[in-house]
């Protein structure tokens, strides 16, 4: 009897273990596109586009490869509407009594795999470099879970950047040369961009007939949708992204989307590039002398110390993770999330960008967007589910942990040391927003007091008890406590009064 390949739309690897584990001549792949998936969050129509896309490339090529397919399309009639449905529905079609998957990375599929009425494999995903069996073996016995230490083992372990035993050029980390403020004329190398062929125009219409509602553009699209393409990318990347990667990993400009960032967060999570291979990459380039230590060092770190690092603790903290909120904050999301009106330059840029590329790239995600929210007290799972929507790379194992953790604290700490939270002090320094902002960065209180001014001393007063004692923070406190009572009063009321007007939907 045949056995179902499921292949999840996240899973696009040849060499992804349930193709490992089938037999070509006898098993039949199942690769749907359904309601569910399409809708669990109302995603930006740029990202199920690429999705849709990658997934009938992908289906394409294992047909050519000699694989037995049976691939549901959103529109087929007979669809179920969802994986269970789909997986039942070709069981009986085919006579299959067994189905075999490589592990989802969402405890939502993993439990409804575990539920269906057929044996289910759930294989190990090794595209990744430690399971979450071993990353457990790793956490357990340990105070607090830092990235630093675990990325060492990583690198120990992958042998990346390692001169025998020691770190290539004697030092594990060499953020102290990067992150520097953004430079003025220049803003990195052009985005190599993709004209839809006639797959990706039959999916831009399908999106547009189903998903016009949801926020984001979807025209123009440019984004890879198969392996060659995203090799591509990664190429130019390498070329012309990776020597000043770690200098201006940090900067952010107005209307400049990529800087020298890789934008290849989706392709990586798709399956269409693999970790090792884009790591092995950049290592070459250093070896070439076609980038520097700190640029290759920084990157390798993104890859293979904080992308496992987090998909370990999704996978060790369990399924409730999308619902911690140690901080108690029970805000809605402000409306400018969704593209309303906002006067302040930065959060205007940023979502303006998500809703134009479904991209942001990491430090706007933190210290713009992330960093707002936790000042203004939002609910993190309405954080969270705005994340997962919105961006192109977001998948529940990865956004999860660095929104709900890094970005909101909402996790106690695991993920960070301390919230990143800040004034817009920092913003000023690593960007250009606040030259033509309606409000002042410098001003403290008053009607052009920078709202993250205001906010991020009352989110200080507010959680005292909490940090008051964290070495991290000892400097805040002791800032916030030398100043004038008089003051202080003023920045709370002032505060205050703006998060009631971003309640009743003011815009600001
Ligand atoms: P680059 O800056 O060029 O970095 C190279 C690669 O390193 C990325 O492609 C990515 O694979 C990896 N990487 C870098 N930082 C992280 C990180 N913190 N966690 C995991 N991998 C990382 N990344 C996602 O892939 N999906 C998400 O849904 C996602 N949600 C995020 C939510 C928040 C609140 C924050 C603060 C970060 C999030 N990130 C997410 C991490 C990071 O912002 C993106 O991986 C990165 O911006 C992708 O763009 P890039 O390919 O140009 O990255
Ligand atoms: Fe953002 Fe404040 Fe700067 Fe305006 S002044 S861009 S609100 S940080």
């Amino acid at each position: 009897k045949p056995r179902l390949i499921l292949i999840l739309g996240d899973q696009l690897s040849a060499d992804i273990a349930a193709l490992r584990h089938a037999d070509k001549a006898r098993d039949i792949v199942v690769m749907a596109e359904v309601a569910d998936e399409a809708s669990y969050v109302r995603h930006h129509p740029k990202k199920i586009a690429l999705v849709l896309t990658a997934m009938r490339k992908f289906a394409a090529r294992l047909e050519q490869a000699g694989w037995h397919v049976a691939y549901t399309r959103l529109d087929d009639d007979g669809n179920t509407g969802s994986i269970p449905g789909e997986l039942i529905r070709h069981a009986s079609q085919h006579g299959a009594e067994e189905v075999v998957a490589t592990l989802p990375g969402e405890w939502r599929l993993i439990n409804a795999l575990n539920d269906l009425p057929l044996p289910v494999r759930q294989l190990a995903d090794d595209r990744f470099l430690i399971s979450p069996a071993d990353f457990a073996d790793w956490a357990r016995g340990r105070k607090e879970l830092r990235m630093e230490w675990f990325y060492r083992e990583m690198r120990r372990k992958t042998g990346l950047l390692m001169d025998g035993d020691a770190p290539a050029g004697r030092a594990w980390n060499y953020d102290h040369q990067n992150r520097k403020a953004p430079p003025k004329h220049d803003h990195g190398p052009k985005r190599m961009v993709f004209e839809p062929d006639t797959v990706v125009s039959e999916v831009l219409d399908l999106v547009e007939a189903r998903f016009a509602e949801n926020f984001g553009t979807l025209r123009p699209f440019g984004f890879a949708t198969d392996r060659d393409q995203a090799l591509a990318v990664l190429d130019h990347f390498i070329a012309h992204g990776l020597p000043r990667f770690g200098d201006y990993q940090d900067a952010m400009i107005a209307g400049a989307p990529w800087l020298w960032h890789a934008v290849i967060s989706p392709y990586l999570n798709l399956g269409l590039l693999d970790p090792m291979e884009v790591c092995r990459r950049a290592e070459e380039a250093w070896k070439a002398g076609a980038a520097p230590l700190n640029a290759v060092e920084g990157f390798i770190r993104q890859i293979i110390g904080w992308r496992e690092f987090v998909r370990g603790v999704y996978f060790l903290e369990g399924p409730d993770y999308t619902s911690r909120n140690v901080l108690g904050h029970d805000r809605g999301l402000p409306a400018l999330y969704w593209g309303a009106r906002t006067d302040m330059r930065c959060l205007q840029d940023v979502v303006r960008q998500v809703r134009d590329h479904a991209y942001a790239h990491h430090i706007q995600r933190l210290m713009i967007t992330g960093n707002f929210a936790l000042l203004a007290g939002v609910d993190p799972h309405e954080v969270h589910e705005w994340y997962l929507a919105v961006f192109a790379d977001a998948f529940e194992w990865v956004e999860a942990p660095n929104t709900i953790g890094m970005s909101q604290f909402a996790d106690g700490g695991l993920v960070a040391s301390k919230p990143y939270v800040s004034s817009g002090n920092y913003i000023s320094k690593m960007s250009n927003y606040c030259r033509d902002c309606a409000y002042d960065v410098k001003a403290k209180t008053g009607e052009k007091a920078c709202p993250f001014n205001l906010l991020y001393w009352q989110f200080v007063d507010r959680h005292r008890d909490r940090f008051e004692s964290n070495p991290r923070m000892a400097v805040m406190y002791r800032n916030w406590d030398a100043r004038d009572p008089d003051e202080r009063g003023r920045i709370l009321q002032e505060a205050e009064a703006l998060l009631r007007g971003l309640e009743e939907g003011d815009s600001i």
